[in-house]
């Protein structure tokens, strides 16, 4: 799977997704990452790449010629029968969840556009744009952080940059449901001991364990995914016995 990202700070991007199991995804071919400085193809004299807003107000915006000709640059390099989506990071999007890494997964190449300053110039959203992503109901000063948060969750989906695709179907929210607590060694720590039952060895009691905490979490911390899920806690509940 391709990932291009039209920025204006790429060493940023470079940086988070050179590093650790993206890093190596990228090393091994599993995933390419390309990044594009919006400045490079900036006409202007002074390789502007924002100007004021029309109509009055504070800040920057990103001028549409640097960002159509980097755009057009991108799409040259790839397979015209790729499935592609172009997606700009912008509080106003989608917000993005596990389903929606999901659905991305299934592309061959995706191009972000990272806005900074007071954003970009609607234009050109209209003419490139697929799709508008959020990471939460917050603002953030760049796409860039934003583009390598979805970079991430969705890489990792993919065949062979985990161990094994069971690496994230038991995790938090991909299985419907918040995770159960992990524990590793040592058994005690500041006298804090691990559940006996994890020492068992009993494997049918620890998935039961593990399933009852993971419910009860979720019941505490985020009950509307337990509605959207209510299998899962039946499936806690003893069996009526056949007669
Ligand atoms: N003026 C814009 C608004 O009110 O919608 C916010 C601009 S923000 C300071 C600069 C850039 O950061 C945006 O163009 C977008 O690319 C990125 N950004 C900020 N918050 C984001 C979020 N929650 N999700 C995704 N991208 C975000």
């Amino acid at each position: 799977m391709r990932f291009d990202i039209m920025t204006l700070f790429p060493d940023m991007v470079n940086t988070i997704l050179g590093e650790s199991i993206i890093g190596r995804a990228q090393k091994s071919g599993i995933i390419e990452v390309h990044s594009h400085n919006i400045r490079d193809f900036s006409t202007d004299k002074h390789r502007k790449t924002d100007d004021t807003p029309y109509g009055g107000g504070v800040g920057m915006v990103m001028t549409c010629q640097p960002i159509y000709d980097c755009y057009k640059s991108i799409a040259s390099q790839i397979p015209e029968e790729s499935r592609q989506r172009v997606i700009y990071m912008s509080p106003k999007g989608r917000l993005f969840n596990h389903s929606l890494a999901e659905e991305l997964s299934g592309y061959d190449n995706l191009i972000f556009l990272c806005g900074h300053y007071e954003g970009v110039d609607q234009r050109i959203i209209d003419e490139i744009v697929d799709d508008e992503i959020s990471i939460g109901d917050y603002v953030v000063t760049g796409g860039e952080i934003p583009a390598c948060i979805v970079i991430d969750a969705v890489s990792r989906l993919k065949d062979g940059v985990l161990a094994s695709s069971e690496c994230y179907e038991g995790e938090s929210l991909a299985s419907g449901i918040l995770e159960y607590p992990q524990y590793t060694k040592p058994r005690e720590f500041m006298g804090r001991e691990v559940p006996e039952v994890l020492l068992s060895g009993n494997h049918a009691e620890i998935d039961k364990w593990r399933l009852t905490e993971a419910v009860n979490i979720t019941r505490e911390r985020r009950p509307e995914l337990l509605l959207l899920h209510p299998e899962i806690e039946e499936s806690l509940k003893p069996k009526k016995k056949k007669r």
